[in-house]
């Protein structure tokens, strides 16, 4: 039975859902503001490892993983201005041109590291309505108050009523000495309110008419209003990041009990961060790798490209609850890791069953298989533990593709049955080699690439035979050839 961590009792429960057979779940999304980077691949990536869980457990669920485009998540404190007004300003853009051009290209990224679409996928922009609702059912319930056009939650108030830091483990005194001084203090009763709707300056181009201001919601509200919306007032699991933990999830659950009168949220889970070289991810570090640049190769810290499912594997070689540090041997090491399970995967595919029983393998081994990637599994998501025990079942392919043994058509049967779900299904590997645009797809084009040039080279000693041929068969196989000035273009 699924255990997960539950980030608010500190413990691991067993995953029991509010409606048998269905999962809610919701996770914080990206900020379109900019291309993805590493840190946006780890959330995305273990809560997709638990959506593919879920779904082989034979849940339905309701994966919903919002879009943050109305900007304010990113405030730019040095110029008080919203991120994606800023660049909507700079580059004459429709601030929905820069969402929706990031949001194309996060797809795009997240299709390269296999990891599926959710089942809904709402903008913040698409649900100020909803927001203002639950803002005013806040103000209904007396726990915000209205200060020159914008709205704040009261959380003075909410906190004799409710327990305010529950999830974060922090009480009122700590979150005075940590709030910065930020815009807007001046309106507030105390530091740690934070605002519900905002009135806009009048520089912001992004703004909506609320019974409160022109202006537009508040950090958190989102996806307190997008997840009631499309989950319920109770749902049964929230991701996202550590990093998100304070205040954004303290804040949706103050939201959801002032709204609701109730929390929302039955298990909430958390993903580590990357640090890179031990240190944060971040602007000013200068160590902030987009995946494109990982993709290419091209960011200093580089030295060579670094395939999509070498990301996707070496983020899940690692527990999620754990750190990760980047480095660039940490993802070379990765690397081979994934060639060889790779191997291991294209043998299991090509070795033959003998008429007898297995034999030189370990049966122990081969029979437990899918029990003990089931047990890692069960137990909150342990992927690097179902990667060990593809890693020991290896060795038991390599034995038989090696002469050296022999494995019955049932234990054959089961053995690949095994490494398509954990392997494939579940952890999302692209083992098959189909969509690797890294090393392999480089091999295969440097093949292509020196076909063609022996044709060249025939064509130049008129050995017409041999450039025909090749030409044909390339032909034949979906290459579509073009004789140019300097050499030959191709395409497939
Ligand atoms: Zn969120």
């Amino acid at each position: 039975m699924l255990q997960i961590y539950n980030t608010l009792s500190r413990q691991k429960e067993y995953f029991k859902p509010l409606h048998e057979g269905h999962v809610g779940m919701y996770v914080c999304g990206p900020t379109v503001y900019g291309d993805a980077h590493l840190g946006h691949a780890r959330p995305a990536i273990t809560f997709d490892l638990l959506y593919r869980y879920l779904m082989h457990l034979g849940y339905k669920v309701r994966y919903v993983r919002n879009i943050t485009d109305v900007g304010h998540l990113e405030h730019d404190a040095d110029e008080g201005e919203d991120k994606i007004a800023k660049k909507a300003r700079l580059e004459q853009l429709e601030p929905m041109e820069v969402v929706q051009y990031f949001t194309n290209r996060y797809h795009h990224d997240m299709e390269l590291l296999n990891v599926l679409p959710p089942s809904i996928e709402p903008h913040a922009s698409g649900h100020i309505i909803e927001q203002i609702a639950f803002v005013q059912k806040i103000m209904d319930k007396g726990y915000a108050y209205v200060s020159n056009g914008s709205v704040y939650m009261d959380v003075e108030k909410y906190a004799k009523d409710y327990p305010y830091g529950k999830l974060s483990g922090r009480n009122l005194e700590d979150i005075v000495t940590e709030t910065r001084e930020l815009d807007g203090q001046q309106e507030k009763k105390h530091s740690f309110d934070f605002a519900l709707w905002k009135k806009a300056a009048p520089e912001h181009i992004m703004h909506w008419p609320s019974p409160w201001s022109e202006g537009f919601p508040g950090w958190h509200m989102e996806c307190s209003a997008m997840g009631t919306k499309y989950l319920g007032e109770q749902f049964d699991i929230h991701g996202g990041g550590m990093d998100l933990m304070f205040p954004h999830h303290e804040a949706e659950i103050a939201q959801s009990c002032a709204a609701l009168g109730h929390d929302s949220v039955h298990y909430w889970m958390h993903n580590n961060m990357i640090t890179i070289a031990g240190k944060k991810m971040g602007k000013s570090y200068n160590n902030f790798i987009t995946l494109e640049q990982f993709f290419a190769g091209n960011h200093h810290l580089l030295e060579q490209p670094f395939s999509p499912m070498t990301i996707r594997f070496f983020i899940l070689q690692a527990h999620y609850r754990s750190t990760v540090d980047f480095s660039n041997d940490a993802l070379v090491a990765a690397e081979k890791g994934l060639a060889r399970l790779t191997e291991a995967y294209q043998r299991l595919m090509k070795i033959k069953a003998s008429d007898a029983t297995s034999e030189h393998l370990n049966p122990e081994l081969l029979n437990s298989l899918r029990t003990r990637c089931q047990e890692a599994m069960d137990d909150d998501l342990n992927s690097p533990i179902v990667i060990s025990h593809l890693f020991d079942s290896a060795r038991a392919i390599n034995t038989v593709f090696d002469g050296k043994g022999t494995i019955s058509e049932a234990d054959l049967e089961e053995l690949r049955a095994v490494w398509k779900t954990y392997a494939m299904d579940i952890l999302g590997l692209q083992l098959d080699g189909a969509q690797d645009a890294g090393a392999g797809m480089d091999a295969y084009k440097g093949a292509v690439d020196m076909l063609l040039n022996m044709r060249l080279e025939a064509k130049r000693n008129k050995d017409w035979g041999t450039s025909d041929k090749i030409r044909n068969e390339l032909t034949a196989l979906g290459f579509t050839i073009k004789d140019t000035k300097d050499g030959f273009e191709w395409s497939l």
